[in-house]
C-alpha cells in the first residue's frame, strides 16, 4: 500500500532547496498523496509545524514549495497531504505554507506566478485574517490567529 502511495509523485532535483515534487499520474482533488509519518525535528527551512512547538521532518513536504495557489492541502489533523484540486501528471505538487507554519525562519519572496500571490511569504503570523480566510489552514494556525487577537486588545 505504502508503495503504490509513492507512485503519486517523484522528486526533480537535488539539492534541499532547488528539490521540487511533481505528479507522476494523474491525481483527482481529495485523493490522498501521501500519508504522513510524524518524525518530530527542531524547526529549520525543511520542517513543517504541526502544533505550536512541534515541527516534523517529511522527506515528500521537505520537497514542497510554497505556492500561493496550491495544487495540496497538508491536513495535519489526518496525518495527510490531499490533492487541493485536480493534478495532472508533470505538475508540481505544492501547498501554502502559512497554512502550517506561523512563523518561518527562512522567509522568502513569492514568485509563484499565481494572480493572487501573497509577494512576501514568512508565516501566517504576518498575513492579514481577511487573507488567511481564503485558505484552508490547519487549526494550530487558527488557535494562534485567535491568540494574536487576544494579546492585541
Ligand atoms: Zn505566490
Amino acid at each position: 500500500m505504502t508503495q503504490q502511495l509513492i507512485d503519486f509523485y517523484r522528486f526533480v532535483g537535488n539539492q534541499d532547496c532547488d528539490r521540487k515534487a511533481v505528479a507522476t499520474v494523474k491525481i483527482k482533488k481529495g485523493q490522498v498523496i501521501k500519508n504522513i509519518n510524524f518524525v518530530f525535528s527542531p524547526q529549520n527551512f525543511l520542517t513543517v509545524q504541526a502544533g505550536f512547538d512541534k515541527h516534523i521532518l517529511d522527506e515528500l513536504l521537505a520537497a514542497m514549495n510554497h505556492s500561493c495557489s496550491p495544487t495540496a492541502f497538508v491536513n495535519l489533523a489526518k496525518k495527510q497531504i490531499i490533492a487541493e484540486r485536480d493534478i495532472a501528471p508533470g505538475e508540481e505538487i505544492t501547498f501554502f505554507y502559512p497554512s502550517t507554519e506561523w512563523i518561518m525562519v527562512r522567509p522568502f519572496q513569492c514568485k509563484c506566478g499565481s494572480p493572487n500571490c501573497i509577494g512576501k511569504v514568512s508565516g501566517a503570523e504576518d498575513l492579514p485574517i481577511s487573507l488567511l480566510k481564503k485558505y484552508e489552514i490547519n487549526s494550530h494556525i487558527k488557535q494562534s490567529i485567535l491568540e494574536s487577537i487576544y494579546k492585541k486588545r
